[in-house]
């Protein structure tokens, strides 16, 4: 597949360890082209031996780092946001041929995950303490933040570059250290933001990267979780991969920040502008091919729109161009593997079953020879189908008819997910009224793109918790110290 890029040296197969890059030589896992099951690499398999020399060197390297000065640190932030924008194309490339996003996309994947180097580059030199009046004559109380020590940063494949950037900036900010596990999908986008970092001048050990195999990723991550030089494991993923996590970093008692699975609801009021709800479901939903952790996963149209909403709808959805992202044209990139196409294609059968109508696209079967799936819209959606309860993650808008607001917003909140919620109205009661009443920790409101690297990305209930980007993004790695002098004339 011809998406050549400039710079060969940001492909890389060995782990990043030490500021050293290993050489693939013991036992490799193949990375795959999701548009064409092609090989694109071998990259190294870890194991528990790799994941500890990590740490070791993530370790050695947390007093030096620790003790820079915060404009040091954002110094070499800056140096390596520079670096991903004029790598902005290769990295680009990168991402379409892993992951399969078409490459518009992956361009705009790559800004987003700059974002986020810079907006952490210049928040290090704001983590402001406090200075508290003093309660007794005498004394000094102030408080200070300092890094909470070595970071074990997980990743997913869906955003490969955004996902790393958005745990590794807000970690080398605080003066952590980190380790990092790419997803076993997605891993050569990781590991050329490795390289540029080291360009950018990140030291030896303050940064390391350690790839593995779906088989072999709690091995790598069971090391992490029980080493006590490790405080604090940052993740983005599954909700059960999730918990797992929270249950196993108990020991040590490990910070967690968990940013895990949504079912995001997409509501359509009678009072809203149905053009442009059909822009946002389009911009959120059928993103990355649906394979968004924000995408909503079940649309609420209220009885007078509802037509007219999925017949808009429709015709949209019919009209994407489906395609490798090798074809600039490409709406819709691949699946990001089999199990996907399986999974999706399984809701569609269980829901047509159930009775929904296809409005547009619409799958049958699962297609064994490709990772291809038609963008799909089905109305007549109901509580007891297999898309309500479960995150499809998909290239598929299932509609729901609701008649009021209070029934709406009961059905929105009938999931133990809380991540993103989305609605339409052009009533200002009605806005504020269900803004506060959505289970959710971000809301967009006549909004359908609401990640920004200002603002805080996370969520609650069996969503997980702690917040990425924003200024709140930074606290997340530092810890709180207060100290207290006393004896003062
Ligand atoms: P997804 O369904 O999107 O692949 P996962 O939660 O399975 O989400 O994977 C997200 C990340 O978690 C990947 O980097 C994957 O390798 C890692 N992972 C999967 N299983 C485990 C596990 N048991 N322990 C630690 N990490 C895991």
């Amino acid at each position: 597949m011809p998406l050549s890029i400039s710079r060969d040296d940001l492909i890389r197969t060995g782990n990043f360890i030490a500021g050293r890059w290993t050489e693939p030589t013991k036992e490799t896992f193949g990375v795959r082209d999701p548009a064409d099951g092609s090989l694109i690499a071998e990259v190294t398999d870890s194991d528990g031996g790799d994941a500890k020399a990590a740490v070791d060197a993530a370790s050695a390297a947390l007093p030096s780092w620790r003790a820079a000065t915060a404009r040091s640190r954002a110094q070499v932030l800056k140096r390596w946001h520079a670096l991903i924008l004029s790598n902005q194309e290769d990295l680009a490339r990168l991402i379409s041929r892993e992951q399969g996003k078409p490459l518009a996309e992956a361009r705009g994947e790559i800004l987003y995950a700059a974002g986020y180097v810079e907006w952490f580059a210049e928040e290090a030199t704001r983590t402001y303490g406090d200075v508290i009046p003093e309660t007794v004559r005498g004394r000094k109380m102030l408080v200070v933040k300092e890094g909470v020590g070595v970071v074990a940063a997980i990743t997913p494949w869906n955003f490969p570059a955004a996902m790393m950037a958005r745990k590794l900036a807000p970690a080398l900010a605080a003066g952590c250290t980190v380790v990092a596990k790419p997803a076993e999908d997605t891993p050569l986008t990781s590991l050329a933001l490795a390289v540029l970092a080291e360009e950018a001048g990140v030291p030896p050990g303050v940064l390391n990267i350690v790839a593995a195999s779906r088989s072999r990723a709690a091995e790598v991550v069971d090391v992490w979780l029980g080493d006590s030089r490790v405080r604090k494991i940052t993740f983005t993923g599954s909700t059960p991969v999730g918990k797992h996590l929270a249950r196993e970093s108990a020991s040590t008692l490990k910070r967690l920040s968990l940013e895990l699975g949504g079912n995001a609801p997409f509501i359509v009021f009678d009072d809203a502008d149905v053009d442009a709800a059909v822009d946002g479901l389009m911009a959120a939903k059928f993103r990355n091919g649906g394979q968004t952790c924000v995408s909503p996963n079940r649309v609420f149209a209220q009885r007078e729109i509802h037509d007219e909403f999925v017949r808009k709808l429709g015709v949209r959805v019919g009209a994407l161009k489906v395609g490798p992202a090798t074809d600039e044209s490409s709406q819709i990139g691949p699946m990001i593997n089999r199990q996907a196409v399986r999974k999706i294609t399984s809701h569609i059968q269980d829901a047509v079953a159930q009775g929904a109508k296809v409005i547009a696209g619409g799958v049958t079967e699962v297609d064994e020879e490709s990772n291809y799936v038609a963008p799909t819209v089905l109305s007549g959606a109901t509580s007891s189908m297999l898309l309500a309860a479960e995150e499809t993650f998909g290239p598929v808008a299932a509609v729901f008819r609701f008649d009021t607001e209070a029934e709406v917003v009961r059905s929105a909140n009938g999931t133990p997910y809380g991540l993103a919620a989305y609605f339409y109205s052009r009533d200002v009661s009605r806005i504020w009224r269900v803004a506060n009443a959505i289970e959710c920790g971000i809301v967009g409101v006549n909004e359908g793109l609401i990640s920004s690297e200002t603002a805080p990305f996370g969520g609650i209930k069996e969503s997980g918790y702690g917040r990425e980007g924003s200024r709140r993004g930074l606290d997340d790695y530092m810890d709180v110290k207060y100290v207290c002098q006393g004896g003062l004339s």
